[in-house]
């Protein structure tokens, strides 16, 4: 507590992101990245864009990546917004949409951003239960609200809901704006953004951090009706005109046209991930049916606090969250498949 803190910045509670140790070489599992580079066509252009011309600054209407991103998703320009990461364009979002009289629903066991977001724009959140096999149910989602937010796949849980599941979630809310987080929509998902011609209410946002080895770089995308788009730069331009710099949108719109090292990445992650879940059930573990990069397993016997620490001493990192209903979980994003034997191989000797 300081004296110079506004009230607002006094309440807040931040997000704390997973670790990015400094004290040794892990192998890191524990932030969801992807294990392989970005596409060698990204790492030229940010080469090719690394010149004098860094003395100006970027297009604040980012208009060749809102290009690209349109282009590569079959969506009109009008149709898209881009942002320094999705992290940004999610808090843009609880600030333009969120209607502050009703509280903004959201799953009680999700990416925890959501209820740093809802505090610092000082919008009430209503937590709705998974079910036991820590489902989303869509019919929960049908009491009074001022929006909605769901990840699709959801994280931590890594499970997928249907399309039809979307629509009805949308359906259910037709007064009020349904965001879907697909951050890891690309690991075996099916993106909602087919819907957006018959929802003018939904708001999918994605990332490049994930499926497309960009975390480093912050870019995400939000695709939705124009009135939508437009409500989000009604936001972003009385925050910041230049959120993506010029290295960025050089690397970005390189990234989306490269389709075929996407499709090469994402497929050896899911293999991967296929083979790391039979692995790991063969030790005991359950595991959700993961549709992302990452897997959710817990062990009968082992409390899952204790192989975090097991794990972290064998050079390991993953994830824990000390948190009623998961705290006998571990989140594991998918390495290398060299990463991930070297996980097993330190699970057997624990
Ligand atoms: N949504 C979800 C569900 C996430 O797990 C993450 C990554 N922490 C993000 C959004 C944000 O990703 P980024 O800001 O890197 O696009």
């Amino acid at each position: 507590m300081s004296k110079f803190w506004s009230p607002l910045a006094a309440s807040l509670v931040p997000y704390v992101p997973g670790e990015q140790p400094k004290d040794k070489t892990y192998i890191k599992l524990n932030t969801n990245e992807n294990p392989y580079p970005p596409s060698p066509k990204v790492i030229e252009a940010i080469a090719a864009a690394t010149n004098g011309d860094l003395r100006l600054y970027p297009d604040p209407t980012c208009e060749a990546l809102v290009k690209a991103t349109a282009d590569c998703y079959g969506l009109s320009p009008k149709q898209v917004f881009v942002g320094n990461g999705s992290d940004e364009i999610l808090a843009f979002t609880f600030a333009a949409f969120f209607n502050p009289e009703k509280p903004v629903l959201f799953p009680d066991i999700t990416y925890s951003f959501y209820k740093v977001y809802a505090k610092l724009y000082n919008l009430q959140a209503e937590l709705i239960p998974l079910d036991a096999g820590f489902n989303i149910r869509t019919e929960d989602y049908s009491r009074p609200n001022g929006g909605v937010i769901v990840p699709n796949p959801n994280a931590p849980t890594a499970q997928l809901l249907p399309l039809d599941a979307i629509r009805d979630l949308l359906s259910r809310n037709r007064d009020q704006v349904v965001v879907i987080d697909e951050a890891y929509i690309d690991f075996g998902g099916e993106s909602a953004v087919s819907l957006i011609d018959e929802y003018p209410n939904l708001l999918v946002v994605q990332t490049l951090s994930k499926s497309r080895s960009l975390a480093g770089l912050r870019v995400g995308f939000a695709f939705g009706s124009e009135e939508l788009i437009e409500g989000l730069n009604r936001i972003k331009n009385s925050f910041n005109s230049y959120t993506i710099d010029r290295l960025a949108l050089a690397g970005a719109v390189a990234a989306l046209q490269d389709e075929e090292y996407f499709r090469e990445t994402t497929d050896k992650v899911i293999r991967t991930r296929e083979r790391v879940i039979s692995e790991l059930k063969e030790l005991g573990f359950k595991a959700t049916d993961s549709k992302a990069n990452f897997v959710f397993i817990s062990h009968p016997e082992k409390p899952a606090k204790q192989l975090f620490g097991q794990l972290r001493e064998k050079g390991v990192l993953v994830r824990y969250f000390e948190q009623p209903r998961i705290d006998e979980y571990l989140r594991v994003s998918i390495g290398t498949d060299e990463e991930m034997d070297a996980f097993i191989q330190a699970l057997k000797e624990i």
